[in-house]
């Protein structure tokens, strides 16, 4: 390779979406240096796409201490984030789930997902206000170098290493980076994913959206009753779905072209943003963007080649019903980061990050087809809609209760996805020490917190008043909910083999109703690694079981 010039870092990613931002963070706490290579301009404005950060997500945002700052912006403090289902925005409501807003996340109750165990609550904010804040933590943070204008072009594998070729999109020049490892977060066009020879698998096309982001400062006026944060219309002549983006003028509209449809453009865009809304000739508004989407299934048939790995949507791609696309590459990240960290630290071998494709393709296999499921439940309700949803006599109200009905399941089973957050386990890990119990099963919906290796640690308040997330150490955590149980040979065997290891002696009310056992291995990504009474026979084999050795 001819380069005028080689930086060396010990992680590139390519890609400053959320989820190479994420993972950049991550590394960078877990004290590894990265490179992100990004071929957009610092500052480009993001798109408008994404609005619902998932509980999970902030947990791990939590850890990386950016959730504060996260939950501060957003929709106003007191702006709810109900999902209504109505004939039209300014027509009939037909039902309405109720979700708090921001102000008062933490401290309602009553609510469909208020009593979900865990620190952070979903947080409804659209991606303009959130990528930024990712940004500047990243470019603040002195681990984390970020290139702005640079396209990946190319990269080789050696045993040693990784050498990519990158374009100075400024001033044409080549760099050579040089790194221990490389992270494809380069989106759904994933130059990586093509280049490690992985290919998407699945439904290429399940649906076309005619999506366009809007400013309309007088539409919140025109909406009748208390406003909520995103509806989904449903009538004859058009089907869609508003999600208030600042909650005071800008809006995204995306308009579900049906079969047949099969052009963005073969449905007049002014004529369709009309139908939803509700309104007539005199409303106004402006178009900021226009961000058609095609709904698909894909899922690479592999995430890793040797020193190569791919996160987020350079790795799978679905609908956004329960939009957990981002949130599902959050997650893929905060589970590669602490094994590629745990090798160049030192305490793991490089047979560790085995466990990232094993653990994570099943969960995004799984989750990509609960998802799609539930997409075509909604496809189908939305082509069946009678035009009695509008009469405005008996009939119409029998055909409003109906479709009101199963349309509130259908918006609760896509919105306060428990299952998606806090229900998926790793199973068939070469680095978890199951014990022979099945993981609780869980649904797009529904989850029971678990102690059973590979579930996400349970979550409670300790009697402090701490959440225990902020009492876990920042790598492998032992809990131990009976102080008397003896640990120095567990913790001597981590000493033995370097690696970081914190006892948290449990202290919070009820504790045994989730912690049956006496002792629980917490991974530095917060799944359970092990559990048992007391320490195991050979806690140096257990030891080198969760490193990966
Ligand atoms: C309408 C809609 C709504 C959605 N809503 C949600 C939601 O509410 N919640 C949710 O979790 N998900 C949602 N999603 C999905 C979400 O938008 C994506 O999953 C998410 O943006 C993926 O993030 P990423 O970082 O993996 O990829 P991207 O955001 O695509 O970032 C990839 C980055 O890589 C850069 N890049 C690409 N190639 C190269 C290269 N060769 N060299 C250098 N840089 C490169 C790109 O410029 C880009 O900045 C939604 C999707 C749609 C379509």
């Amino acid at each position: 390779m001819n380069s005028s010039s080689t930086i060396k870092s010990s992680v590139l990613i390519v890609g400053a979406g959320p989820v190479g931002l994420t993972l950049a963070l991550d590394l960078a706490s877990r004290g590894i240096d990265v490179t992100i290579a990004e071929c957009r301009p610092a500052h480009d404005p993001p798109s408008a796409r994404c609005n619902q950060v998932s509980a999970r997500s902030m947990e791990i945002f939590r850890r990386l201490g950016i959730s504060a700052e996260l939950r501060a912006i957003g929709l106003p403090a007191d702006f709810p984030n109900d999902v209504v289902s109505c004939t039209t925005v300014t027509g009939i409501e037909l039902s309405r789930v109720p979700i708090p807003a921001r102000g008062e996340r933490s401290t309602a109750t009553g609510g469909p997902d208020t009593w979900w165990p865990t620190p952070e609550h979903t947080h409804r904010i659209n991606q303009t206000f959130f990528d930024p804040v990712l940004f500047a933590r990243a470019a603040a943070e002195p681990r984390v170098r970020i290139l702005n204008q640079a396209m990946v072009e190319d990269f080789a594998q050696s045993d040693d290493g990784v050498a990519a070729a990158v374009r100075d999109l400024d001033t044409g020049e080549e760099i050579s980076i040089e790194c221990a490892y490389l992270v494809g977060c380069d989106g759904a066009r994933s130059m990586v994913r093509k280049s490690i020879g992985a290919r998407f698998e699945g439904t290429p096309e399940l649906q076309r959206v005619q999506s366009t982001h809007i400013r309309a400062p007088s539409l919140l006026s025109l909406i009748p009753g208390r406003p909520a944060w995103m509806y989904f219309a449903l009538n004859p002549r058009r089907c869609g779905v508003i999600m208030a983006i600042d909650g005071r003028e800008t809006w995204t509209i995306h308009n579900y072209l049906y079969r047949g449809e099969s052009d963005f453009d073969s449905v007049d865009r002014d004529w369709a943003i009309r139908m939803i809304i509700g309104a007539g000739p005199d409303f106004q508004y402006q178009v900021i963007a226009r961000e058609d989407w095609f709904a698909r299934r894909l899922v690479a048939d592999r995430f890793r080649d040797r020193r190569a790995f791919i996160c987020g949507d350079a790795a799978h791609l679905w609908v956004p019903s329960g939009g957990y696309g981002m949130n599902a590459g959050i997650a893929d990240a905060a589970n590669l980061s602490w094994m590629i960290a745990a090798t160049l630290n030192g305490w793991a071998p490089p047979a560790i990050l085995d466990a990232y494709e094993s653990e994570r393709r099943p969960v995004i296999d799984r989750v990509s087809r609960l998802i799609a499921e539930v997409a075509e439940k909604v496809m189908l309700h939305r082509r069946e809609v009678t035009a009695d949803i509008e009469r405005p006599d008996a009939a119409g109200e029998a055909a409003r209760l109906s479709i009101g009905r199963a349309a509130y399941e259908l918006d609760i089973k896509q919105q306060c996805c428990g299952g998606l957050n806090f229900g998926y386990s790793y199973a068939g890990s070469p680095i978890i020490a199951y014990d022979g119990s099945s993981p609780p099963p869980y649904s797009m919906r529904d989850f029971t917190p678990s102690t059973v290796p590979g579930c996400r640690t349970p979550h409670l308040w300790l009697a402090d008043g701490r959440s225990l997330y902020d009492a876990l150490g920042p790598e492998f955590t032992l809990i131990r909910t009976d102080p008397g149980v003896p640990v120095s040979r567990l913790v001597g065997a981590a000493s033995e083999r370097g690696v970081p290891l914190t006892v948290l002696d449990l202290d919070a009310p009820d504790a045994r109703s989730l912690y049956a056992e006496n002792l629980v291995l917490v991974r530095p990504d917060q799944h359970v690694a092990w559990r048992g009474d007391q320490e195991p026979p050979s806690p140096v084999k257990l030891i080198d079981t969760v490193r990966g050795s």
